[in-house]
């Protein structure tokens, strides 16, 4: 379970979040909507401990992210977060590129890292990519080797930012599809996205963020069908 509780963040005089509360349980989909600026990318940040809060408190299955004591090596593990571009090493194959983590952080062996490599890569359906280079790969592949390259840490939580903002638009269907294999297979995850009908279709709740604040949150037929904060009704329509 993620806790958030009160979180307030500032980038020297802004404050970027102003106070959120977010409780997100396990096999929950949440999506988080809003406009540019609002504080999502940043709430993400914080939750898996890239970024220090000014107050409040992140808690995953009961561990304070943002303690002193806390291993954010082993949090991170746990918490995978895959960004709206992620530069793999191009010098590496795309096996490679997915082993390096597993080998460095979890001290797997060769064999053990590619076979759980291979595992993940064929689950988004990379399985015949193996051996070719990053940039050989369209950006919607890209993508999911990212993806692939979280779920091999074996996370238990998952955080997208945008993941689909920098494709083009015939490529972002294919790595919304992986995302909704990971809702059906009961990943808890975070996804920061601009798909409305992505985040209608799978998410158990939207919220919206509006200038560090989160102006509304609900089940997805409640917040596209009956929204009831004034700036969701504004950014809905304007998306529309
Ligand atoms: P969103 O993801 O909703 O577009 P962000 O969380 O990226 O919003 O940003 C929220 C606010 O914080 C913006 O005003 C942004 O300019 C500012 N911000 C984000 N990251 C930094 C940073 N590293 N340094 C200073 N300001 C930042
Ligand atoms: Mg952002």
């Amino acid at each position: 379970m993620i806790e958030i509780e009160n979180v307030r963040k500032s980038f020297g005089q802004l404050e970027v979040l102003k106070g959120i509360d977010l409780t997100v349980k396990k096999g929950e989909v949440v999506t988080i909507i809003g406009g540019s600026g609002s504080g999502k990318s940043t709430l993400l940040t914080c939750i898996n401990g890239l970024e220090p809060i000014a107050s409040g408190k992140i808690v995953i299955d009961g561990v304070d992210v943002h303690a002193k004591s806390t291993d954010l090596n082993k949090l991170r593990q746990k918490v995978g977060i895959v960004f709206q571009q992620w530069n793999a090493f191009p010098h590496l194959t795309v096996l490679e590129n997915v082993t390096l983590a597993p080998r460095k952080v979890l001290g797997y062996s060769k064999e053990k890292a590619e076979e759980i490599a291979v595992k993940q890569l064929t689950h988004v359906g990379l399985g015949d990519k193996l051996k070719t280079y990053p940039t050989r790969l369209s950006g919607g592949q890209q993508q999911r080797m990212a993806i692939a390259r979280a779920l091999a840490m074996s996370p238990s939580y998952m955080l997208f930012d945008e993941v689909t903002s920098a494709l083009d638009p015939q490529l972002v269907g294919e790595v919304l599809d992986t995302l909704k294999m990971l809702a059906d297979e009961g990943m808890t995850m975070i996804c920061v996205t601009h798909e409305m009908a992505f985040a209608r279709d799978v998410s158990d709740r939207v919220a919206f963020f509006h200038q560090g604040v989160m102006a509304e949150i609900g089940a997805p037929e409640q917040l596209f069908g009956n929204p009831q904060h004034p700036e969701t009704q504004k950014f809905l329509s304007s998306t529309r």
